[in-house]
């Protein structure tokens, strides 16, 4: 089995490269998925993490508010870390089963935090997806429907483009249209095969 990672900030097109991937008969696990699945109703890290924000993170059944806790954290690094602090190991552990319960050829990591984290030792490949910062921002903005200042936040809150494109086997720049794209990762599957 080949494990891939793919990472890169916000925006930059990670899950994107991942469709393609997909689409050649490639498992994805989405870090992001996996991080929403491990603060659910009732989950450890959720009871975690109602210790230490209090409950004024979670909504009246229970059920964590992420566009609260995501305000609070995005806006202090501190904060930011002790959360991850809080959910990395649950994350990791997750995706840990995923990948060594798969058959497929190709297994395919899609973690903004893969060299943060851990996660980047499982892989036998890593790619970087990087784009001009203003890209970024227009991208998310659209996706995720959220304020201008929100969005730069995100941004700020993580590395920058190099960080990635220097710890990666391989760097694809997004920064034209989506065929574009789209050839840029055929490209590096093309090596991987
Ligand atoms: P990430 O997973 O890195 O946060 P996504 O793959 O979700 O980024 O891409 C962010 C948004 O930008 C998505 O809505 C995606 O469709 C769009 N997008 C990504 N790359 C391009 C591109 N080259 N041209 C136009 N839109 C793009």
């Amino acid at each position: 089995m080949l494990i891939v990672g793919v990472t890169g900030g916000t925006g930059s097109g990670k899950s994107t490269v991942c469709t393609y991937f997909k689409e050649k008969g490639a498992k994805i696990i989405d870090a992001d998925i996996v991080a929403r699945d491990i603060v659910l109703k009732g989950m450890p890290a959720l009871l975690e993490i109602k210790e230490v924000f209090g409950s004024d993170v979670l909504f009246s059944d229970g059920s964590l508010d992420r566009k609260k806790l995501g305000k609070i954290v995005f806006a202090s690094p501190e904060k930011l870390n002790i959360l991850n602090g809080i959910t990395h190991k649950y994350i990791i552990e997750e995706i840990k089963n995923k990948v060594f319960s798969s058959n497929e050829k190709m297994v395919v990591i899609d973690a903004a935090l893969l060299f943060e984290t851990e996660l980047f030792k499982l892989c036998n490949k890593t790619i970087a997806v990087t784009a001009p910062e203003n890209e970024r921002e227009r991208r998310i903005l659209k996706r995720d429907s959220l304020e201008a200042e929100t969005a730069k936040n995100r941004i700020a809150s993580q590395k920058e483009n190099s960080f990635y494109a220097e710890h990666s086997d391989y760097v694809i720049v997004n920064d034209g249209d989506l065929d574009n794209l789209k050839s840029k990762t055929g490209e590096i599957l093309k090596e991987l095969m």
